[in-house]
């Protein structure tokens, strides 16, 4: 079976038992069936349709779901808890927990193994394997443009490509083009974010008989753009929010103060500032922080600051309520599907860390978000019609030196595979060169955690590329920082080296993982599992993410409205895979991934 079938069979198996089989029968109709509409009882102008909302926060653990309950409001994330379904063990079941792999599983429901988004970017060989190009998992296959167009030179991009984004790179179909394929579906989605790779994988892709609306921030300008791939121009609705400055400037000169000065900040999180706290973009460590300290008159410096603060949250709140109005979102006789993704949670925990008064702070304004927005929906559609499923696309790693986990420690790529060079020099003789050894030297740490080795040197030095494969996995596995490393020829046979039983448990738990993230043309050719609470980056301050430990793994599934019954908590333990065939439910079209279901086992009736 393959990897992702097992997982599927595995979700499903899982939710028979959790007594969850009924929501998804209940969600699912059979292949073929016109999209489910809803007519709106609640409606008093007569519309008719529904709308699917996609929630995704950017770095958000399941835990804060729990630890911060006490003080979240009534009907924001508690209301969800309250009248809908929460699946409180729900874990990322593959390695590489980044926000590409995260976003296009979350959209696909398979791993990155079948849809192919393995990293935020990894390494392309040429035919000759003598050189190499870094792809960014939203890269376009050719030049597209932003729209509306970027000033003059505005400079190079804050993240990812030069050449704008598409969704080209993704090997399987999502939720959206699932949605938008039905024929003569009338369907419309949009899908927005602060980062342009969050918005692009589960926006979907091209279809000229019903393109998607696909929009992303760039603090370049401080404006939401589309790209040429997907659209010559924007609607009115998104050029007024773009033109209508207070959503983007109302921040300058003012400070992100705490939303509850009531509370204590440091009994319900930590200390201010924690160790190994960083400083977000000249914002410093403490409250209260300058929103432009160094653009007293905003501009890119203060968009920075502006995304790395919960108020890029507001402004995308703002943004997606406009996109609601201007489009009409379900209220057009069909399934409408809006993918939001706030990237803010995730800007601001890489800099502060899980345990901090600042990601404390955003979460409670999340809450507040998740309120507006039921509130907004209740008033717009009513309850009855629509369905909010929320999720997250990876977790984060407690900072090392706040000393949460005992083994925790921080690594710099670069040092480590200085070290693996001398090790190799000593074994099978000198490289001639630094970085001979290697793809590219230059983006080593951009791939991390995967090890790209030069193949036409290696053949050209005439030693034998398993050799130094398994050499390297030995080297890379046996470091005090390290908990294992797997050549590509483990990952694809399923095989370890003899092992102690108990280390061989976990070895064999983690290659699972591994497995379900490995794509043979993409992947480099060793991986690094680091240590539990070891962090593997060129920082030397804040933390990340894209481990396979639970810190990372661990987020939240919620779905709440129409069609959902009020469930509340689960605790069996479920795959976050589980959020395409959610959706896809919700939507009424066949679950994504349900071509990865053996024969003899139906879920539609
Ligand atoms: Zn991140």
């Amino acid at each position: 079976m393959k990897p992702a079938r097992v997982a599927i069979v595995m979700v499903l198996v899982l939710l028979a038992g959790a007594g969850g089989w009924f929501l998804v029968r209940s969600f699912v109709g059979k292949p073929g069936d016109p999209p489910a509409t809803v007519a709106g009882p609640g409606s008093s102008s007569g519309e008719t349709g529904k709308l699917v909302v996609l929630v995704v926060f950017d770095q958000f653990r399941n835990d804060y779901l729990e630890r911060w309950s006490s003080v979240f409001e009534k009907d924001g994330f508690e209301r969800l808890k309250r009248e809908g379904v929460w699946f409180a063990n729900a874990h990322i079941p593959y390695a590489c927990t980044s926000t590409g792999p995260g976003h296009a599983s979350i959209a696909t429901g398979v791993p990155p193994s079948v849809h192919g988004i393995i990293e935020n970017a990894w390494l392309e060989r040429s035919a000759d394997s003598r050189s190499v190009r870094l792809v960014y998992c939203v890269q376009p296959s050719r030049e597209f443009a932003l729209v509306p167009p970027l000033p003059a030179n505005a400079g190079k991009p804050e993240r990812g490509s030069e050449n704008g984004f598409s969704p080209e790179n993704l090997l399987a179909a999502t939720v959206s083009d699932a949605l938008r394929a039905t024929p003569g579906s009338q369907s419309k989605v949009v899908s927005l974010s602060i980062k342009d790779r969050a918005a692009v994988l589960m926006g979907g892709k091209m279809n000229p008989a019903n393109p998607p609306l696909v929009y992303c921030f760039d603090v370049r300008d401080g404006r939401f753009h589309t790209d040429a791939y997907y659209a010559d121009g924007v609607p009115k609705w998104a050029s007024e929010f773009n033109a209508n400055r207070k959503y983007f400037d109302e921040w300058v000169g003012k400070e992100w103060n705490r939303l509850r000065p009531d509370l204590d900040y440091n009994k319900l999180a930590g200390p201010d500032p924690g160790p190994g706290e960083s400083y977000g973009y000249n914002q410093g460590q403490v409250f209260p922080h300058p929103m432009n300290k160094n653009a007293p008159n905003g501009g890119p410096e203060y968009y920075r600051a502006l995304e790395n603060s919960p108020f890029g949250s507001e402004m995308l709140l703002a943004f997606a309520k406009e996109a609601i109005a201007g489009e009409n979102l379900g209220n057009r006789g069909a399934t409408d599907l809006l993918c939001v993704s706030f990237s803010s949670n995730d800007l601001i925990g890489h800099q502060w860390g899980p345990d901090s008064w600042e990601v404390l702070d955003v979460t409670l304004r999340s809450d507040r978000i998740i309120q507006e927005l039921l509130t907004h929906l209740d008033a717009r559609l009513g309850k009855d019609r629509y369905t909010l499923v929320m999720t997250a696309d990876h977790g984060i790693c407690p900072i090392p030196e706040s000393r949460k986990i005992p083994t925790a420690d921080r690594r710099k790529p670069s040092t480590v595979l200085t070290e693996l060079t001398a090790a190799l020099d000593a074994t099978f003789g000198p490289a001639d060169q630094p970085g001979h050894w290697y793809a590219s030297q230059e983006y080593a740490e951009d791939v991390w955690p995967w090890v790209y080795f030069h193949r036409a040197n290696l053949q050209m030095r005439g030693i034998p590329f398993d050799a130094v494969c398994d050499y390297a996995a030995q080297f890379l596995g046996n470091r005090d920082y390290t908990l294992t490393a797997f050549t590509r020829k483990q990952i694809e046979s399923g095989t370890l080296p003899p092992l102690p039983p108990d280390q061989e448990r976990e070895a064999k738990a983690i290659l699972a993982q591994v497995k379900l993230a490995y794509q043979p043309d993409r992947c480099g050719d060793v991986v690094v599992i680091p240590q539990r609470g070891v962090l593997m980056t060129k920082y030397p301050s804040g933390t990340s993410h894209g481990s396979p430990h639970s810190y990372d793994t661990h987020v939240p599934i919620v779905a709440f409205g129409a069609g959902v019954p009020a469930l509340g908590r689960k605790d069996d333990a479920v795959s976050s895979l589980l959020v395409g065939p959610i959706v896809s439910a919700a939507l009424g079209i066949a679950a994504t991934g349900r071509e990865a279901i053996p024969p003899g086992l139906t879920i539609a009736k």
